[in-house]
């Protein structure tokens, strides 16, 4: 039982809440066996069951309290956006001191209801316990730093004039954003993105990745409850269709995304598509060829302990996992070694228990296509553990590559290619890591400071991690966000992302 595990690890305050366990399959964390997600009537069920927690018996009654199911994508679109349009006054008007004070209430629900929204992610998103406690936090957290940074950053600015002219600058909501979050952070980043266009004084129709609604669910009932005022963020549960149909919607003023980098793209198409349509901003946050560079310096158990988390945390499921290792010629044997001992002891198994370290990845799809592959390339395996039989573990597998620059896609999962490079060849290595065109994370083991100088400086990624590991960025300490084909910046997490949320509006008036 996840609840009885999770009271075990987290002390919890609502043990005794039933989880929607009949909608996500006999084991309890497979929502999407069997789980047909383009059918409304059981998005509608989801939303209903986790929207009224104490009666989720097998055959309750949804009521009316989820999607109507005889409507279109492109009506339940036009219905989310109309509200949310009604709601933009009142919200706009409410000073930011208010609505900063609405999203720290919203953290303080979340801290509250935690045991149950790491349930849900751990059935839902197949998350770890400790990968679900991280996910809870996160989202506090982002609710807590987006709220401070309202509060210092979007009041008026006086601005110098000469005399007998008074020039303001003011930060103002810019309208209706359209929010689309991924499965693998369903409430950190589904909930960053929606609360900083929130607390910035803009209303939101907030896509969930089809895979997790529940979550996301969950999330926008805890912010209504907060204050959020019910038209001024609503929830479109659904899947590619759903997405399109708000892209297409020209009354959006500003979209968050953050998935792929091909979806990203087809976003941005669809948003300048339309002649007549406003220009509206793209953030967007996507993938990346993440690569650890290890020089004959580095500390060899220390390198090979962040590896391992960097790579086969999260079963890779993180768009800031280690993708490529690049170790130096001569020390690499020795490395390799010892990194082949470390997954020996890697626990996969069912996320909700505690004592594993890899759980399976996300659905059916991610895990025909990882296994397709690690199948194909079967001849270059260095090291690959066992799983166990049932359910949709990929083996956590280390693969060869010729060179750096054969690796030229990102899979999205517990696989790891190694490369090595030689003495006197950073610069260029780092050069060759950039030619890929993405630009997410980057890490560096090297006890030499040239070493990290030369990195630092030639380096085009937004998150450079020295002699630690590649994930987890911390919010307000580590702002998340990359370049070139991993995304537009702004940085989640850091100082300036609530700009892109606000139109700058300066008023000069004659005295
Ligand atoms: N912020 C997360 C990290 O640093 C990754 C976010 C993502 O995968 O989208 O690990």
């Amino acid at each position: 039982d996840p609840v009885a595990k999770i009271a075990a690890v987290g002390g919890a305050r609502h043990p005794s809440i039933p989880l929607p366990r009949d909608l996500f399959g006999p084991d309890g964390h497979r929502n999407s066996e069997g789980l047909d997600l383009s059918d409304r009537g059981v998005l509608a069920r989801t939303v209903a069951v986790v929207n009224a927690p104490l009666d989720v018996r097998p055959g309750a009654d949804p009521g009316t309290a989820g999607r109507r199911t005889d409507k279109t994508d492109r009506q339940i679109v036009g219905e989310a956006v109309s509200r949310t349009r009604a709601a933009l006054p009142a919200w706009a008007a409410t000073p930011v001191d208010e609505r900063a004070a609405t999203i720290e209430r919203l953290a303080d629900l979340l801290e509250e209801d935690r045991d149950r929204l790491m349930a849900i992610c751990v059935q839902e998103a197949r998350k770890s316990i400790p990968d679900a406690i991280g996910e809870v936090r996160e989202a506090a957290d982002f609710c807590r730093y987006y709220a401070r940074q309202a509060r210092q950053g979007l009041q008026p600015i006086e601005l110098p004039g000469p005399t007998g002219e008074r020039n303001t600058l003011h930060l103002d909501g810019r309208g209706v954003w359209a929010t689309i979050a991924p499965w693998n952070f369903p409430l950190a980043i589904f909930l960053g993105q929606t609360v900083a266009a929130l607390v910035t004084g803009n209303t939101v129709v907030a896509k969930p990745a089809p895979q997790t609604p529940a979550i996301a669910a969950r999330a926008v009932e805890l912010a209504h409850k907060a204050g959020v005022p019910s038209d001024a963020l609503v929830l479109v549960p659904g899947g590619p269709e759903i997405g399109q149909a708000l892209m297409e919607d020209v009354r959006i003023a500003g979209v968050a995304f953050t998935g792929s980098t091909g979806t990203a793209k087809r976003i941005a198409r669809t948003l300048l598509a339309d002649d007549e349509r406003p220009i509206v901003p793209l953030i967007a946050e996507t993938g990346g060829i993440n690569a650890m560079i290890v020089d004959s310096t580095a500390l060899p158990e220390q390198v090979v302990a962040d590896v391992i988390t960097s790579a086969f945390r999260s079963a890779g499921q993180r768009c800031s996992a280690l993708r490529l290792l690049l170790v130096q010629e001569d020390v690499a044997e020795g490395v390799l070694a010892m990194l082949a001992g470390a997954m020996d002891t890697l626990r996969v198994g069912d996320p909700g228990d505690p004592a594993n370290d890899v759980g399976p990845v996300v659905d059916r799809a991610a895990y025909d296509r990882l296994m397709t592959f690690r199948e194909s390339v079967r001849d270059r395996w260095v090291k690959t553990v066992d799983v166990p039989a049932e359910g949709l573990f990929v083996p956590p597998t280390l693969i060869r590559l010729g060179g750096i620059d054969d690796l030229k896609q990102e899979w999205f999962g517990p696989l790891l290619h190694v490369a090595t490079w030689k003495a006197g060849e950073l610069s260029e290595t780092v050069r060759r890591v950039n030619a890929k065109g993405f630009g997410l994370t980057m890490g560096l083991h090297s006890r030499i400071a040239r070493a990290g100088e030369v990195v630092e400086a030639e380096a085009r990624v937004g998150n450079l991690y020295v002699n630690r590991s590649m994930i987890g960025a911390v919010v307000g300490s580590q702002p998340f966000g990359g370049e070139g084909l991993s995304g537009t910046g702004p940085k989640a997490g850091g100082p300036h992302y609530l700009y892109r949320f606000v139109a700058e509006r300066a008023v000069s008036v004659d005295t």
